[in-house]
């Protein structure tokens, strides 16, 4: 079979790209890799999806709007604690004039108006549960043989799966670093002080996040060191030492679920090659500390589909190496920056050093002081700058 562009995962980001590659009228093969009985996941993480990312896909896909009734986080509120004692170091991103930067999507919610959309777009053929044994990329474009002998043609081969390693078949080098590092996602239902507000408190153990998605269920996402006595903690337990972090933020809480997530750091050197090009994690898993991950993604995915949209409609072919190289480019430094970023702010706010601690908090206070310089640090989170020169 022929078709324009043929994307191999099931995840989030292949989704979102299939649908917005077939809303303008290109032929696309979506490949999932999971097992049919199990595409639909059933994971508890959410996504803080920032203002940009919002806005740019009620604007592709309207029926988003279903996120209406999540309340709009209009502050981020970070607090570290010092090893010597003395009062906890605070900064509030957006304390002053309240503005929307985001709202907490459950990941799932977000899956299935995806799957609901697929399902509607006839140019979608998915294969189920199989995966690419060779690829051949050749000079205009790519062969795949499947591994149930299925043989695909396609202009551009998109990558989006991180479960099986197709690194050997698509010469794209990978940094690739074992954050030794687990983080825990738990649901919980309760009272929550201020729905409006993500919170993230920076313990000895860890980066512990309060992201409310109602006004009443919440996420916590805490970051641990693998050999961190809290994640062999009973629900129990570990709930009593989560309220005692939170007592200015929540009470009266119950848990409803809990897992656990290895953390990882993959950054691939390039993000195109001839015509295979990575979107999503594949290309970048980041730390959670900042709730960039997927925002990221999203920004990849809406300068990749602009760009084939802008040049095809100059008369260019789908994978010209110059469009290619052109949005690689134009992706490198945010990419770049939010992956090592995150990396380091984790190993800074979660030293155990006081000279790192005292650096940390002062460098923290800083920033707390100079407008400016918060509201730089909002304008990119929120991806305003990016979209807007979209
Ligand atoms: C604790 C935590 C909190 C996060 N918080 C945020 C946040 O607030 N904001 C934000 O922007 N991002 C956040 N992220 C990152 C975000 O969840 C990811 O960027 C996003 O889910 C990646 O989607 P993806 O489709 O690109 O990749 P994946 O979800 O990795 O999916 C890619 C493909 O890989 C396959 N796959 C991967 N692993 C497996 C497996 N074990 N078994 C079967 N198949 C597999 C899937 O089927 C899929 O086809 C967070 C991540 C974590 C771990």
């Amino acid at each position: 079979m022929k078709y324009e562009f043929t994307i191999f995962g099931f995840g989030i980001s292949a989704k979102i790209t299939s649908c917005l590659l077939a809303r303008n009228g290109f032929s696309v093969c979506l490949i999932s890799d999971k097992d049919q009985k199990q595409e639909i996941s059933n994971t508890n993480l959410v996504t803080f999806l920032s203002r940009g990312s919002l806005n740019y896909l009620s604007s592709m896909f309207p029926k988003t709007k279903q996120f209406e009734e999540h309340p709009e986080i209009d502050s981020i509120h970070c607090e570290l604690n010092s090893l010597r004692g003395n009062k906890p170091q605070s900064i509030k991103f957006n304390d002053g004039e309240k503005q929307n930067l985001g709202k907490i999507v459950k990941n799932t919610d977000l899956e299935k108006y995806l799957d609901q959309e697929i399902g509607q777009l006839r140019n979608i053929n998915i294969i189920h549960g199989s995966y690419p044994s060779m690829v051949e990329n050749k000079k205009d474009e790519i062969k795949l043989k499947l591994n149930n002998g299925e043989e695909i043609d396609t202009d551009l081969f998109i990558v989006s799966s991180t479960k099986n390693n197709l690194a050997d078949l698509i010469s794209i080098d990978f940094i690739k670093k074992d954050l030794k590092k687990s983080a825990i996602s738990i649901d919980i239902n309760g009272d929550i002080k201020n729905a409006n507000c993500a919170f993230q408190k920076f313990t000895s153990d860890g980066p512990l996040a309060l992201l409310p998605y109602s006004k009443n269920e919440a996420s916590i996402v805490w970051s641990l060191k693998r050999d961190s006595k809290l994640l062999h903690k009973d629900n129990e337990e570990l709930l009593q030492i989560i309220t005692k972090h939170l007592s200015e933020q929540v009470s009266s809480i119950k848990m409803t679920s809990n897992e656990k997530h290895k953390l990882q750091f993959v950054y691939a050197k390039n993000l195109v090659y001839k015509n295979t090009v990575l979107l999503g994690n594949i290309a970048h898993n980041i730390h959670p500390i900042a709730g960039q991950g997927l925002n990221l993604s999203i920004k990849d995915i809406a300068l990749f589909v602009n760009q084939i949209k802008k040049y095809k409609s100059l008369g260019y072919k789908l994978n010209d190496q110059m469009v290619l190289e052109e949005f690689e480019m134009k992706r490198k430094i945010d990419n770049t920056a939010y992956s090592f970023g995150t990396f380091l702010l984790d190993d800074i706010f979660s030293s155990n050093n006081n000279f790192v601690n005292y650096t940390a908090r002062t460098g923290l206070g800083l920033v707390e002081k100079i407008k400016n310089l918060k509201q730089l640090f909002i304008r990119s989170a929120t991806g305003e700058d990016f979209y807007k020169a979209l």
